[in-house]
């Protein structure tokens, strides 16, 4: 039942809400080093340390929250803020021709580190559909 449906989803939620802190909580907590290139009270980025690009940062709120399907309503006001991060941080990076933003999700989405993050790509010429 939808109910059932609903309990097996809580379940794997608090699975994944048992793995922190992950690697990117610990980053946001300073206690593993990280390129840093911004932070404020919401989030911090980060140059991802296996760049898909000639510039690829990851946009992490502060927050732990696992993943985009873990995201309620409330969180409306902060991932609108990291959209804008993200955008900002994309004029300061000078990628004037464009980039490309990634939210991995789950396991179908390819997503290996359970702490919600915006990937921003950019700098060479991105190609679709995705792999
Ligand atoms: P996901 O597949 O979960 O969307 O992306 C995770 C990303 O985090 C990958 O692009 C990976 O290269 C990056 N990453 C994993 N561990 C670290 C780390 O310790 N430091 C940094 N800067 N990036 C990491």
């Amino acid at each position: 039942s939808s109910c059932q449906d609903d309990e097996v989803s809580k379940a794997q939620t608090a699975q994944k809400l048992n793995q922190q802190p992950t690697i990117f909580s610990k980053i946001v907590d300073k206690k593993i080093p990280a390129d840093i290139i911004f932070e404020d009270n919401q989030c911090v980025v980060f140059r991802d340390v296996n760049p898909q690009g000639p510039v690829h940062f990851l946009v992490v709120p502060r927050k732990p929250i696992p993943g985009l399907s873990d995201v309620q309503d409330g969180d409306e006001l902060l991932l609108g803020h990291l959209l804008i991060v993200a955008k900002k941080m994309a004029e300061k990076e000078k990628l004037l021709d464009g980039y490309r933003l990634v939210i991995n999700n789950g396991r179908h989405g390819a997503q290996s580190v359970h702490h919600l993050h915006i990937h921003v790509i950019g700098g060479r010429q991105m190609n679709w559909p995705p792999g």
